[in-house]
């Protein structure tokens, strides 16, 4: 093997890939970086359980990342175990060229070696091939014996029937091809980045499209921060990022310097003036058309989501949607159901949500895709209810239609129509305290089931609960507010 001296790990490299300050910001001055939103640590923590999950492809291995305080004492200790042949490595360290890369198996079988990067995601994006294909670089020049590298995702046709079958549930793709094809191209891009980390000033990288390609760049915050004011074009809703740019790199940066003519269409005119003169757009009528569809008695619906990446229930596939609580909030009135799928309750669910919404006419949602699709999944779990839960759904009454159709718009929304948005516009008085999003909600709901602490259940049941109730209160507010509006 090679000096073990490394600058480069295969997360700086990628983000030398997306911006050459990015990557420069990350090793030169980390502390600039924004902080992880929840959302994205909660997705992190998803990945890593899925990569120890994943183990069980190859059981009985040696996992360096457990018996070592950093980096170089993995790769250390990936260096004894491959000098005794250890057959199943788990993190496996390398280094090549100043990179440093782990991968997630590393299995020798007759003599030969073959790695496996583990995703926790059905589809192969092109970012996860790069990421592998540089993995499979390094191994090539750094590991011999070493034949193949395998991206290993979750299988979306697997269907649990009994336990989890991780040979089954995995599916495996060689990244081979477009990793020889790839070798110069890596070679080349390393000694680029290690120029840029060798000069002693932060590249001078515009902002542009990169900034979101593959993702939303760590330091967006400050490199941002003279962009996005109050009156950047980036606040302008419905317009393509192309579309933002071009105006950009022409040097039209605020929405005073837009002029009519330079929309394709009259909506965005009509957003630049409700910006120019901080007033809303309102389109009486519409909004007056589709209040006009709730028929009393009515009620507001919310529903939250399981999304397991390991199936749990029996029948289900990875990433399978399952509601688990729904909240319904009326005048009089507030209701819920919450369930553990302990056993797999889907079959009561549905009959609760038929019962507690038989006595409404209509019943108001805020963006109907999530119960809708739950809607779906269920009528396939107990077709004997389909017509039920299709009455149900024709009750709906979507209130985001309003907002997403600019009926209504204010330039505080900017270009975010979430339910949260929204109502802080209106002053329902509705504040969100505990969780956040739909994301923590269901990572609560996993708590909740594996929790065999009573304490801990109750809190967290009201937790989820508080949340799913304050969705449908903040959507039943919504309704009157509009109502208020087109007086
Ligand atoms: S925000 Fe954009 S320009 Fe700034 S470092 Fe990130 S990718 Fe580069």
């Amino acid at each position: 093997m090679n000096a073990v001296n490394y600058s480069i790990s295969k997360s700086s490299f990628l983000k030398f890939e997306q911006c050459s300050k990015s990557f420069f910001l990350y090793k030169k001055h980390p502390y600039l970086r924004d902080k992880l939103s929840t959302d994205k640590q909660l997705t992190f923590r998803r990945g890593n359980d899925i990569g120890f999950f994943a183990q069980q492809l190859f059981p009985g291995g040696e996992d360096v990342s457990k018996t070592s305080k950093n980096v170089l004492e993995a790769y250390e200790q990936t260096k004894t175990l491959l000098e005794k042949k250890t057959p199943v490595i788990y993190e496996a360290t390398f280094i090549f060229n100043g990179v440093l890369v782990m991968v997630d198996i590393l299995h020798l079988d007759k003599e030969k070696y073959y790695a496996y990067e583990i995703k926790s995601s059905i589809k192969v994006s092109e970012t996860y091939l790069r990421d592998a294909c540089l993995q499979y670089y390094v191994l090539k020049n750094s590991l011999p014996g070493f034949e193949d590298l395998f991206l290993t995702t979750m299988n979306g046709d697997y269907v649990l029937s009994g336990n989890v079958e991780p040979k089954k549930m995995f599916k495996k793709r060689s990244v081979k091809k477009e990793a020889e094809n790839n070798l110069p191209y890596f070679e080349e891009k390393i000694k680029n980045a290690y120029l840029i980390i060798e000069q002693n000033a932060i590249p001078n990288v515009p902002v542009g499209k990169h900034c979101f390609k593959p993702y939303q760049c760590d330091f967006f915050g400050s490199c941002w921060k003279d962009v996005m004011n109050d009156k950047s074009i980036f606040n302008l809703p419905l317009i393509s990022k192309d579309k933002l740019f071009e105006w950009y790199d022409l040097g039209i940066k605020t929405i005073e310097q837009l002029y009519d003519d330079m929309f394709d269409n009259d909506i965005h005119a009509r957003i630049r003036a409700s910006f120019a003169e901080n007033k809303p757009i309102l389109n009486k009528e519409k909004i007056a058309r589709l209040l006009g569809r709730i028929e009393a008695p009515y009620a507001a619906l919310d529903m939250e989501i399981w999304s397991a990446a390991i199936p749990v229930l029996q029948g289900t596939k990875p990433f399978q949607q399952i509601p688990f609580l729904f909240c319904i909030s009326e005048s009089e009135k507030e209701n819920h159901f919450l369930t553990e799928h302990k056993p797999d309750s889907r079959k009561q669910f549905a009959q609760e949500l038929i019962t507690q919404t038989s006595i409404y006419k209509t019943i108001l949602v805020y963006d109907r895709t999530m119960e809708e699709l739950a809607l779906k999944g269920l009528k396939e779990v107990v077709p004997e209810l389909g017509k039920e839960l299709d009455d149900l759904k024709n009750k709906f009454v979507d209130l985001f239609d309003i907002f997403k159709n600019l009926d209504y718009y204010h330039p505080t929304f900017k270009s975010n129509f979430s339910l949260k948005s929204v109502t802080e516009i209106f002053n329902t008085g509705i504040t969100y305290s505990g969780i956040q999003s739909g994301l923590e909600a269901m990572n609560i709901y996993e708590q909740w089931r594996s929790s065999e602490v009573p304490q801990d259940k109750v809190k967290i049941e009201n937790d989820l609960v508080e949340y799913c109730l304050n969705d449908a209160r903040a959507t039943l507010k919504l309704a009157d507010h509009l109502r208020n509006l087109i007086k």
